[in-house]
């Protein structure tokens, strides 16, 4: 590596809030993206100087991306999400959802817990949870998901809303009898972006806010697709295209309708953010 790089990637911070935990957050994803784009090879990384990046940095590249394992002490695990124990020991759906109807409500017959078996894994069947759901693998996932993730006690959502939220849109997403853009491909994009959020590490440099949103928009991200492209709305001049002014037509309309379900008190699973957590 140059000094030039050296020099660039030891380059402190301006941010005027370099104190709050956020900005602090926020600068230590960026040096590291920084690094990575400027290292070569693996022995690069552990030739880094101490002077050039924080610790904490330096402990994240390090176990995120080499083989390297790091033992952490117990007052340092304190310090990481809750979420980590529950999304590594998918074990612990099994056991939460051992019988066939959890507290919550939600039967979950026992083919349908063999399959989540396999959910923090990149092979995750999706077909399979589809079929032992009968159709609900959508509804399963996102149940399964916001519990790992603690997102359920986090933000103090109601699990009669999440399950109506949910079916409501997998009702949405089978509107059109769309075969691909379907309630599938929600339960499929979702579960594979929870197994990049887990296998990076990635998830640890996110809030749970943050986590909530991801979680959130992959799985309403296509709801009511008609199964047609934005090009098609805007020749045949559909409703939506007139609605949207012919901008990003499906793109709007998947996030309009979803807020328009979540303003049904039953369904908002946003009920108990703060007014800036909900922007
Ligand atoms: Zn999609």
């Amino acid at each position: 590596m140059t000094q030039d790089k050296r020099k660039k990637i030891g380059v402190r911070t301006t941010c005027s809030a370099a104190k709050s935990k956020t900005c602090e957050h926020r600068a230590k994803k960026k040096r590291s993206a920084t690094l990575l784009s400027l290292l070569d090879t693996e022995d690069e990384l552990f030739n880094i100087t101490g002077d050039s990046m924080s610790i904490d940095v330096r402990e994240w590249l390090t176990v995120t991306f080499t083989r390297r394992k790091k033992q952490y002490k117990p007052e340092e695990t304190a310090n990481f999400r809750t979420i980590e124990y529950a999304v590594q020991t998918s074990a612990s759906v099994e056991r939460a959802f051992r019988t066939p109807t959890s507290p919550t409500g939600l039967a979950f017959p026992s083919e349908v817990t063999e399959t989540f078996k396999d959910v923090d894994k990149w092979e995750f069947d999706v077909f399979a949870l589809n079929e032992a759901s009968q159709g609900h693998s959508l509804k399963y996932l996102m149940f399964v998901l916001f519990s790992k993730y603690n997102l359920l006690s986090q933000f103090k959502i109601p699990i009669t809303c999440l399950i109506s939220f949910a079916s409501a849109l997998e009702l949405g997403y089978n509107k059109y009898q769309n075969p691909y853009h379907n309630a599938v491909h929600a339960t499929d994009v979702t579960q594979t972006v929870h197994t990049i959020l887990l296998h990076t590490g990635i998830m640890h440099w996110f809030t749970d806010l943050e986590i909530l949103a991801i979680i959130f928009s992959t799985s309403i991200h296509d709801y009511e697709h008609t199964g047609t492209t934005n090009h098609f709305h805007v020749v045949t001049r559909s409703e939506a295209a007139l609605l949207y002014n012919d901008n990003s037509v499906l793109e709007n309309h998947h996030v309009s309708a979803v807020y328009h379900l979540i303003q049904n008190e039953e369904m908002n699973i946003l009920v108990n953010l703060t007014t800036d957590e909900w922007r």
